[in-house]
């Protein structure tokens, strides 16, 4: 993997951040409130010292194993650990104890295990609550009717903070095919907020990624995940 030059990264930030205000100001939201989490699954440790020396800190990264050594060797910087892809119930203790940010929990099965390690570790991470609105067979998320009782659970959760829901919309080129996905998983958050679900615990949506996050942000995005349009083209698929 080839790493960028700063100046590319440095312009690719700045592209972003336009197209981050752009975005907010044609829908009449604050721009400062959209977090941006660098993607930097794939790409070397050198590219996030890259990231954090122009001042970026909050990274994803969809792999557990993967992230914990990039931490390792990244440890003196001041860097939040978003985990954005699917988790296994025998990677719940490390999610726990090492991420900042858990994206992609799915059950109330697996809320459970993750309370149960961050108590034990003496950690107090964030989740959010993965979404699937297409009802695609093949993908992580949680349907829509099984929510609340993942928020019951999320109640009565001491160590871990839910914090909102994370949608990954069925890939289409056409950043508008993923509108009426970021559109309803807003709704499902004021139908949660309507049936008695904590505010607090609905405070984030991260939805969006390098193709469609201006979208996604139209829409009442609050993260958005971007790994190509910061760091280039990744030459694994992941
Ligand atoms: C890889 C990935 C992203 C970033 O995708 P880009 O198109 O490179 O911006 C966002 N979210 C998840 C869950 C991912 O796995």
């Amino acid at each position: 993997m080839t790493s960028l030059s700063h100046d590319q990264l440095r312009a690719n930030v700045l592209a972003i951040n336009d197209r981050i205000a752009r975005a907010a100001v044609t829908s009449g939201r604050d721009p400062n409130v959209i977090k941006l989490i660098s993607v930097s699954k794939t790409f070397p440790v050198s590219s996030i010292e890259a990231a954090s020396a122009i001042g970026l800190s909050e990274f994803g990264e969809n792999r557990v194993q993967e992230a914990l050594g990039k931490m390792d060797q990244t440890s003196k910087l001041p860097i939040k650990w978003h985990l954005i892809g699917h988790l296994q119930s025998n990677k719940t203790r490390s999610a726990a104890s090492r991420f900042d940010w858990i994206h992609s929990v799915d059950s109330e099965k697996i809320l459970r295990r993750l309370e149960d390690a961050a108590a034990e570790a003496g950690t107090t991470p964030c989740a959010l609550i993965q979404v699937d609105l297409a009802s695609e067979a093949r993908k992580h998320g949680a349907c829509v009717d099984d929510l609340r009782k993942i928020f019951e659970v999320g109640h009565t959760c001491r160590a871990i903070k839910v914090r909102g829901l994370m949608l990954m919309p069925p890939f289409h080129p056409d950043p508008e095919m993923a509108r009426p996905y970021f559109r309803r998983l807003r709704e499902v958050r004021e139908e949660l907020a309507h049936d008695g679900v904590r505010m607090d615990m609905l405070q984030e949506l991260s939805m969006g990624m390098s193709h469609d996050f201006d979208v996604a942000i139209q829409e009442g995005a609050t993260m958005v995940r971007v790994g190509t349009a910061l760091f280039g083209h990744r030459t694994s698929t992941v």
